[in-house]
């Protein structure tokens, strides 16, 4: 049984968001221990970040292995996991050249950066880039004015200009907003923070068209979507077709703060002192890097996430049935359940709460609750998910 709650001291930790009083001590797989010795089976997983789980063997081992021999050289240096990730991310992708940075916000800020200097190089100082309502891109200035979350183009004003909102999955709302400014799009291949809501081929298919005929760049926003995240490595590859350039952070680092900027030969026109940082592709987070990509590509990983994926989809339509719901809806281990009403924050403390064992969901919108376990989630995980919800939704509905 659970031991007495400890009481706890979090007067130095700076308040940027309402916490539950415990603290969270290790993890292991699909399951993550507190303070107070309670389990919780986690379809959170750092946000989406922890592709492997926690306490993954054969991360820990690339941490051990790295860290013993270099850890930073400085970004005016190569290193060998530097060039060993960038190999490994080219020769499975679309993308020639790649830029390591340290979380999502940062890879998309290099990817405005790079549209803009190809702008500048290419179409007349064009800077436009055409974003989409509900879009999240993150935390940076630019990357909130990119970000079409409500409320958050007064937050801290002024913005950075030059971000356009148009409509997920309508390509004449793009249309309208296209100007001789306009030097790029970008796009999540599913909304993430959004509400898990992806493009449709159709849209992604015209989208790319529409842009390689007027000179536009296509930016495909993976942070969340991509490494393996919808059941194939990258979430483009749906879709046939192919983006100039692409941004990845969470799942690339398995938990370890790594993100990635990829572009195409013809799109990377950096020159020295246009991009860096100090952290920038250092050895110990890249030697991470190499071993997450390395368990995505093994045979038969990514077609196990489909069929996880699937059954992840079953076990939610089940419930909405039960439950006369909305439905659910997404790609692969990213997948939210529609609830029809506001419930989603009770439920989410509900979930926390729950003993003896409590079960971790997020509610990104107020009316549905999103899903991202690890990609090597067993299938009895996710039904122990499922029938924890179950309980749960009996007592709320
Ligand atoms: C999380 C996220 C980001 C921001 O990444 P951080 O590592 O939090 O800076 C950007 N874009 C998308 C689609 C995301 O989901």
């Amino acid at each position: 049984m659970n031991k007495p709650v400890q009481a706890i001291d979090t007067n130095s930790v700076m308040f940027i968001t309402k916490r539950p009083e415990v603290i969270m001590v290790e993890g292991k797989g699909s399951w993550i221990t507190d303070n107070n010795g309670k389990r919780y089976l986690d379809f959170l997983q750092g946000w989406a970040v922890n592709c492997l789980g926690h306490s993954n063997p054969g991360m820990i081992a690339a941490l051990n292995t790295q860290a013993k021999k270099l850890i930073n050289p400085s970004p005016a240096f190569y290193n060998e996991p530097m060039i060993g990730l960038s190999n490994l991310l080219t020769a499975n992708s679309c993308f020639d050249k790649v830029f390591f940075a340290n979380s999502g916000a940062e890879a998309n800020e290099g990817a405005i950066k790079l549209a803009r200097k190809w702008g500048q190089l290419n179409k007349n100082g064009a800077f436009e880039i055409i974003t989409f309502d509900h879009s999240f891109h993150g935390r940076t200035l630019a990357t909130m004015s990119a970000s079409g979350k409500p409320g958050w183009d007064t937050m801290f004003a002024p913005q950075v200009a030059g971000f356009p909102k148009a409509d997920l999955n309508d390509l004449d709302s793009v249309k309208k907003l296209v100007t001789d400014k306009t030097v790029a799009v970008m796009v999540e291949p599913v909304q993430g923070e959004g509400g898990v809501i992806p493009t449709t081929q159709e849209f992604m298919r015209e989208l790319r068209k529409f842009t390689k005929e007027n000179n536009i760049l296509l930016i495909a926003d993976e942070v969340q979507a991509g490494c393996g995240r919808t059941g194939t490595l990258f979430a483009y590859e749906h879709y046939g077709i192919e983006p100039d350039i692409m941004t990845l952070g969470k799942g690339i680092g398995g938990g370890v703060p790594l993100a990635a900027l990829m572009a195409t030969n013809a799109v990377a026109c950096f020159v020295p002192g246009d991009q860096g940082g100090t952290y920038n592709g250092n050895a110990l987070m890249t030697a991470v890097g190499i071993s997450v990509i390395e368990q995505l590509l093994a045979p038969g990983f990514l077609a196990s996430v489909k069929a996880k994926g699937q059954l992840l989809q079953s076990e939610l339509l089940k419930l909405s049935a039960e439950f006369n719901l909305e439905g659910e809806r997404g790609e692969g281990l990213l997948r939210a359940l529609m609830l029809g009403k506001d419930t989603g924050g009770k439920l989410v403390e509900l979930a926390r709460e729950r003993n003896p064992e409590g079960l971790l969901i997020n509610s990104p919108r107020p009316n549905l609750l999103r899903f991202m376990p690890a990609l090597n989630v067993s299938d009895d995980e996710i039904r122990q998910m499922a029938n924890m919800l179950r309980e749960l939704l009996k007592q709320t509905v």
